[in-house]
C-alpha cells in the first residue's frame, strides 16, 4: 500500500499562512518585478514610475449576501476595495478588469445593475474598465477585479516603519462591521416574518460604511500635495489589529497604540453598544473600513497635525516590546488579530 499522503487542513493554516506557503513556491526572475507577493499590490518598475497591480475576489455567501447587499452597491464595493489596495502603496489607480462567474439565477437586468455600481466607482475615482472575463458558476456569483495603477511619488510598502515613527489612521473605524451586524439582525427578523419592515433608517452612517466604502484617494492626494512620504502603509481591510501586525512583522518593529485615541464615529459607538458589542473591539477587529494605516517620522508631524481625518493612534517601538494597546484603564494589552480570515471560518 502506498504511504499515506500528508494532508494539511487549510483551516489550520489560515489565509495568511496559506499565502506564505504559496509565496515560498514562487520565484520571480523578471527584473522589472520590484515586489511580488506580500504587500497590498505588486510593484513593477517602469521607465520613470512604478506600476502597481492588485487583485481581489468576492464570493457570494462568503463576502456578500445578496439578501441585503444590493447589486449596485456590490459592484461599487468590488471596485472600491481594489482601488484601496493601490492607494495603500501611495499610488493612483488607472485601470481595472472585471471577471465574473455567474449562475443562471442572474438575468441581464441584474448584471446591468451590478455594472451600474462598477461604472459609478470607476467614474468617481477616474479609473477605466478595460476588460475582464465571464464564465458560469454552478450556484452563486463570484467577482474578481484586478486594478492597475502608477506610483504617485515614491512607492510605500508595509516594511518601512521605524522605531519612534508615528502610527496614524485615516477616517474612523468599526463602522463597516457594526453596519453588517445591523443588516444581519434585520435580515434575521425579516426571515422570521416576511411582513416585518427592516429598521434601517436610524443607522445611515454605519450602513453606508458597510455598503458603500470609499477608498482614501484624498489622503494620497494630500500626501502628494504636502510632499509627505509615509514610512509604511497598508489599507484596513481585515481589521486594524491584523493590519498593525502586518506592518510590525514586515518592518521588524513593535508598537504602542492607545485605546482612547482610536477614532470611532458617534453612530458607530452608539450602535455597537445597542448591539452589546465593545466599540473598541469593533474598531480593532471589525474590518472592511478601507481606511489607511500608515507610519511616518516625527518630523512630518507638523504637516499632518491639522488635517481633519488623520488620527495619530500611537507610535512604533522596538521589536522586542511587541505590539500593544494601552487601554483606557491604563492596562497594557498585547494586540492579537481576530479580524477577518477567509480560511478560518469553519461554518
Ligand atoms: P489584501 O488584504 O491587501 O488584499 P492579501 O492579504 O489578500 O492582501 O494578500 C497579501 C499578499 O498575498 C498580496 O501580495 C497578494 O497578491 C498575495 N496573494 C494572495 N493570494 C494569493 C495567491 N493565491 N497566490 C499568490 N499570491 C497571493
Ligand atoms: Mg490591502
Amino acid at each position: 500500500m502506498s504511504k499515506e499522503e500528508k494532508r494539511t487542513e487549510l483551516s489550520d493554516l489560515g489565509e495568511f499562512g496559506l499565502i506564505k506557503e504559496i509565496a515560498e513556491t514562487v520565484s520571480n526572475s523578471n527584473k522589472k518585478t520590484v515586489k511580488g507577493i506580500g504587500d497590498d499590490a505588486a510593484v513593477i518598475s517602469g521607465s520613470k514610475k512604478n506600476t502597481l497591480l492588485s487583485t481581489d475576489m468576492l464570493v457570494e455567501g462568503i463576502h456578500f449576501n445578496l439578501a441585503y447587499c444590493p447589486l449596485k452597491h456590490l459592484g461599487y464595493k468590488a471596485v472600491a476595495v481594489n482601488l484601496s489596495d493601490i492607494y495603500a502603496m501611495n499610488a493612483i489607480p488607472s485601470h481595472i478588469t472585471v471577471s465574473m462567474a455567474l449562475s443562471n439565477r442572474f438575468s441581464l437586468e441584474a448584471i446591468k445593475e451590478l455594472y451600474e455600481g462598477i461604472n459609478l466607482a470607476c467614474e468617481t475615482y477616474g479609473v477605466d474598465l478595460v476588460g475582464g472575463d465571464t464564465t458560469s458558476s454552478p450556484t452563486g456569483l463570484i467577482i474578481s477585479i484586478t486594478a492597475v495603477g502608477e506610483s504617485n511619488n515614491e512607492t510605500v510598502y508595509r516594511n518601512g516603519a521605524k522605531e519612534y515613527d508615528l502610527l496614524c489612521v485615516s477616517g474612523d473605524l468599526g463602522g463597516a462591521y457594526v453596519g453588517l451586524q445591523i443588516l444581519e439582525r434585520e435580515h434575521t427578523v425579516f426571515k422570521g416574518n416576511d411582513q416585518a419592515q427592516p429598521e434601517l433608517s436610524q443607522y445611515p452612517y454605519v450602513l453606508e460604511r458597510q455598503l458603500k466604502p470609499e477608498p482614501r484617494k484624498d489622503i494620497i492626494e494630500f500626501f502628494n500635495k504636502e510632499n509627505i512620504l509615509p514610512s509604511s502603509m497598508i489599507d484596513i481591510s481585515d481589521g486594524l489589529a491584523s493590519e498593525i501586525l502586518h506592518i510590525c512583522e514586515q518592518s521588524q518593529v513593535g508598537c504602542t497604540i492607545y485605546e482612547e485615541r482610536l477614532p470611532i464615529d458617534q453612530e458607530t459607538y452608539k450602535t455597537a453598544e445597542e448591539l452589546n458589542l465593545s466599540p473598541t473591539i469593533c474598531a480593532l477587529n471589525g474590518g472592511e473600513d478601507y481606511e489607511l494605516l500608515f507610519t511616518m517620522s516625527l518630523k512630518e508631524y507638523d504637516k499632518i497635525k491639522d488635517y481633519n481625518g488623520i488620527t495619530i493612534i500611537g507610535h512604533i517601538t522596538d521589536k522586542n516590546s511587541g505590539a500593544n494597546m494601552v487601554s483606557s484603564g491604563e492596562t497594557v494589552i498585547p494586540i492579537t488579530a481576530q479580524g477577518w480570515d477567509a480560511l478560518l471560518r469553519k461554518d
